[in-house]
């Protein structure tokens, strides 16, 4: 980093923590003791312990980021909060940002663990077990373990699953969870070259294959590393290009980038959604020559040839419809063939399906909520958030930041007969990992690029959200982890 980019990162740091009435000293041992969300500060919510005296009892389904933040925030905000968690796993609260950082062996794996049971509130109760039969009419839930159970209200914040399965040749027969059992891909991923950083033991699995990789280009062969993105919405719908960014930074960091070909497939058409994040994320491409094939979706891999194949689509005009006064558009397909020697996959992703075709799930699987209200369409006692709730963009854990706490105000509004008034904006973050060292923290909400002033603010909102900053990757190094677990999964910011 050069002396320029050093000062600036540093003015930065100052005014706002001048703004937040903080020495940079200070600050700094907040960074290092990981205690507080200070670069949140400004957008952190103030709980209001025992504010309600609402009765009821709570079931919440799924205990990961989404589910145990909200039942944390019921705790704090309830006098006689009566909470279960129905969650299956012993690590679902693992920190999986993380796993973009562990892909890359700048955090080792043990960094990103948590046990679940450190960090279920006083109180509440865990069901170790998966929900498998919904009867909202009955407001009831039944487990694989056979148990049947009661609520009032209920909470849906089950996630996504991985559905690897879906891709030819990789030989995976069922779909696995982030943070769940993931034996069904043992025997494909996370060797001979084939990665994702999608499931936790998959990161760490990144790192090594990565590191053969490097490996191979120092050697002086020419090798080539593709990158997915698949035809479903993902979680983090920047981790695709992160690992990709990383690969790159590792390579130059090794004097082997020259002999490294380095590709990115989505099945997109852009970069971004949003324009100016597209627009940048383009030229930080060019700069790195990183290249890439829009419309690409991949559909087979074969492991032993080391070919990844690709549902290459576009459409084209066909016949004049004097009616409608338009050209009908035709889609067009053709497999592509793309030899590889590190293959990082995205898998298609779901609403895990004893949720997605239940009654409380939808024909697209999401649970449909109303976008702002995060309650469930049909059932009035039942709200959803997080990857699994129907709700335009954000499948990332910084809108499950503002989400649960919509989601508690709002179940408490029901549960004392009141009206509905808290509202998610759309808000979704993405820190844009684009080298070592450096983030583009793209920011966005339904109605713009950089969200405006107040409590849903950008973080230092005074700054081009496009340019890729130092300061950024403090924060998504130092900062975010704590902040998540002791502002969020506290029930606190
Ligand atoms: C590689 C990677 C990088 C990421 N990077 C970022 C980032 O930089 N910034 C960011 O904000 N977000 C990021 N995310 C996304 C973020 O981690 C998720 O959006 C967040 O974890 C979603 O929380 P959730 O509670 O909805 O789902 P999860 O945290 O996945 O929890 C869902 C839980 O539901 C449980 N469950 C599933 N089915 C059932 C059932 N039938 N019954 C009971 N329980 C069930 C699961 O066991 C799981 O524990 C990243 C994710 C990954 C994988």
């Amino acid at each position: 980093m050069d002396n320029k980019t050093l000062k600036e990162g540093i003015e930065i740091i100052d005014s706002h923590f001048k703004n937040e009435g903080l020495s940079r000293r200070d600050a700094m041992k907040m960074f290092g003791t990981g205690g507080a969300a200070m670069l949140m500060a400004s957008s952190t919510t103030e709980v209001q312990a025992g504010s309600s005296d609402a009765k009821g009892k709570i079931l919440i389904i799924g205990g990961g980021l989404a589910g145990m933040s909200t039942a944390a925030r019921f705790t704090n905000s309830l006098s006689n909060p009566d909470i279960t968690i129905i969650e299956p796993g012993d690590i679902a609260t693992s920190y999986q940002p993380g796993q973009t950082l562990v892909g890359a062996g700048i955090w080792d794996k043990s960094e990103v663990v948590y046990n679940t049971n450190d960090f279920v509130p006083d109180g509440v109760t865990i069901i170790k077990d998966k929900a498998v039969e919904f009867d909202p009419d009955n407001n009831t839930v039944k487990t694989a373990g056979g148990k049947t159970v009661k609520y009032d209200f209920m909470v849906i914040a089950a996630g996504v699953v991985l559905d690897y399965s879906k891709i030819q040749g990789l030989g995976v027969e069922k779909s696995i969870t982030s943070l769940g059992d993931h034996t069904a891909v043992d025997h494909v991923l996370g060797k001979n070259g084939i990665t994702s950083i999608y499931y936790q033991q998959g990161s760490a699995d990144t790192w090594t294959e990565m590191q053969k990789f490097i490996a191979e280009a120092k050697s002086g062969k020419k090798v080539k590393g593709v990158f997915t993105h698949p035809n479903t919405p993902i979680k983090c719908g920047g981790a695709p290009k992160k690992i990709m960014y990383l690969t790159d930074a590792r390579l130059r960091e090794a004097g082997a980038r020259d002999n490294a070909e380095l590709t990115f497939y989505p099945n997109g058409g852009k970069m971004f959604g949003i324009k100016d994040y597209h627009e940048a994320i383009v030229k930080q491409f060019e700069a790195r020559d990183m290249k890439w094939n829009y419309k690409h979706n991949l559909t087979a891999v074969d492991p032993v040839k080391k070919i990844a194949t690709f549902d290459k689509h576009w459409e084209e005009k066909g016949e004049f419809d004097k009616d409608l006064e338009e050209y009908e558009m035709i889609k067009k397909h053709e497999n592509v063939e793309v030899p590889y020697d590190f293959l990082h996959i995205t898998p298609p992703m779901a609403a895990a399906p004893e949720i997605a075709n239940s009654p409380v799930g939808s024909s697209k699987g999401w649970v449909p909520v109303n976008k702002e209200t995060l309650q469930h369409v049909k059932f009035p006692n039942v709200f959803a958030l997080g990857d699994i709730a129907a709700v335009p963009m954000g499948k990332t854990g910084g809108s499950g930041r503002k989400q649960y706490k919509v989601v508690v105000e709002n179940l408490i509004s029901v549960m004392e007969g009141k009206e509905l008034t808290a509202k998610y904006d759309g808000y979704t973050v993405c820190p844009l990992i684009t080298s070592i060292g450096t983030v583009m923290l793209a920011e966005f909400n339904w109605a713009s690029k950089k969200p405006g002033s107040g409590k849903n603010a950008a973080m230092l909102s005074f700054l081009d959200p496009t340019e890729e900053r130092w300061i950024w990757w403090l924060l998504k190094v130092y900062a975010l982890k704590p902040m998540t677990q002791y502002g969020m999964l506290a029930g606190r910011a």
